[in-house]
């Protein structure tokens, strides 16, 4: 069974085609600056073909035809018809109250996105413009939605309340929801089928640590708390996103500097965090560089955003009572050795132990960096939302739930 990931938001279209008896991904691209006449359209098959090209492609639907165009090329495609693609799976990021696990896109699912749209303005529209533009390209064909949310549903009322007027929460559905759900999820569920146990009885905390990142406990396979809140903007110190801070802070720069709500908005979520801190850029590894050629802010921000990260795994050990694994994943958990150093090397109170030398070497396999008698296993594994939500739609398809 063939089934097409597509992820999209207001003016771009990341794609893969998995095969998923074999659960292997055949192509994968995206389109970029859809609605104009310069858009970049790319595809690449894993040590074959690559393509990429300027091109007008007017809206979601167009981006989707280019690419079952090329999926479906004779010379590089790969795959003879779009009657081999059994179904297509969407990422969707804000699922609220609504969605405790992945569905079937039926009308009255859209019309719940829909309603959805005010809890996540910039994100679910472009979702649900994907989803109209996929039944458009591929008709008659199912379409499952994968909520980013949906994981971290189980959070108990302790966890997801915000001590705001309970009116807050009744009318306007204030609380926490939490993000990268599906990440979250794929490295526990990984956890234990390297373990080759249940999750059961389990005390996990997992760290998503990208250009978005966010913390998880994870209690019995259940999410129980995350670091993320009613939106992406609570937690950890992010790439662009300034994560915790206290609102108090907020009120006095919308006033000495005579901020709109936008205006607010657009510093906390863009040019904050990393980028904000150090001056220097978004991305972790730039940070890391400038950092090791000696450049003081540099180094502050990474002990910051390391500082943060800390901080939550020791407030999520204490809201289990415990923690019997911690994994890193994202583009930072999984690369780099020095976050995971410096958070693990202060963990010695909880009874970690870092293997220094498996942490130093690079890898892209799920492995340990924990030394045998390390109280925590350390483990780093290579996140692959694409993949679940493939199985998620498969599971959906055939009748199942996830
Ligand atoms: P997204 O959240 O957009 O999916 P990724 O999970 O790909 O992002 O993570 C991107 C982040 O990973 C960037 O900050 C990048 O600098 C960082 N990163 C990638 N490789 C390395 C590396 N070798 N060392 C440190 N950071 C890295």
């Amino acid at each position: 069974m063939m089934v097409l990931v597509l992820n999209c938001g207001s003016s771009s279209l990341k794609y893969q085609l998995l095969n998923m008896e074999t659960e292997q991904m055949l192509a994968t691209g995206l389109v970029q600056r859809i609605g104009m006449e310069d858009a970049g359209f790319e595809y690449k098959v894993p040590g074959g073909k690559e393509i990429k090209e300027v091109t007008s492609i007017l809206d979601h639907t167009a981006g989707i035809k280019k690419t079952l165009a090329a999926l479906t090329h004779p010379e590089y495609g790969v795959v003879k018809s779009m009657d081999e693609i059994a179904a297509v799976g969407h990422r969707v990021v804000h699922g609220g109250e609504a969605f405790t696990s992945s569905v079937l896109i039926t009308d009255e699912v859209k019309s719940t996105l829909r309603a959805l749209f005010d809890l996540a303005p910039l994100h679910n529209p472009p979702n649900l413009t994907g989803i109209l533009a996929a039944e458009a390209a591929l008709p008659g064909k199912p379409q499952v939605g994968v909520f980013d949310t949906a994981f971290h549903q189980t959070m108990p009322r302790t966890s997801f309340l915000y001590a705001l007027p309970y009116a807050m929460y009744k009318r306007h559905k204030v609380r926490r929801y939490g993000f990268h759900g599906t990440s979250h999820r794929y490295v526990s569920e990984r956890l234990a089928a390297n373990l080759g146990k249940s999750l059961d009885g389990l005390k996990v905390i997992t760290c998503h640590m990208g250009n978005g990142s966010s913390v998880a406990a994870i209690l019995n396979g259940k999410s129980f708390d995350t670091s993320m809140g009613f939106t992406p903007l609570e937690g950890l110190i992010m790439g662009t996103r300034s994560g915790d801070v206290d609102p108090g802070a907020l009120f006095y720069i919308m006033q000495r500097e005579e901020l709109t709500v936008q205006e607010l908005n657009s510093m906390l979520n863009k040019h904050a965090g990393m980028k904000g801190i150090s001056g220097i850029s978004s991305d972790a590894r730039q940070i890391e560089e400038e950092m090791e050629k000696g450049e003081a802010r540099a180094k502050e921000t990474f002990d910051m955003m390391e500082y943060r990260l800390r901080k939550y795994i020791g407030a999520y050990a204490a809201a289990m009572n415990g923690v019997d694994a911690i994994i890193f994943t994202g583009g930072i958990g999984e690369n780099s050795n020095l976050l995971r150093g410096a958070v693990c090397r202060n963990l010695s109170y909880l009874g970690v132990e870092l293997d220094e030398e498996i942490n130093n070497t690079r890898s892209k396999k799920e492995r340990t960096i924990s030394t045998p008698s390390s109280k925590v296993q350390i483990w780093v594994i290579p996140t692959n939302e694409e993949l679940v939500i493939a199985r998620d739609t498969v599971a959906v398809v055939n009748g199942g739930s996830r």
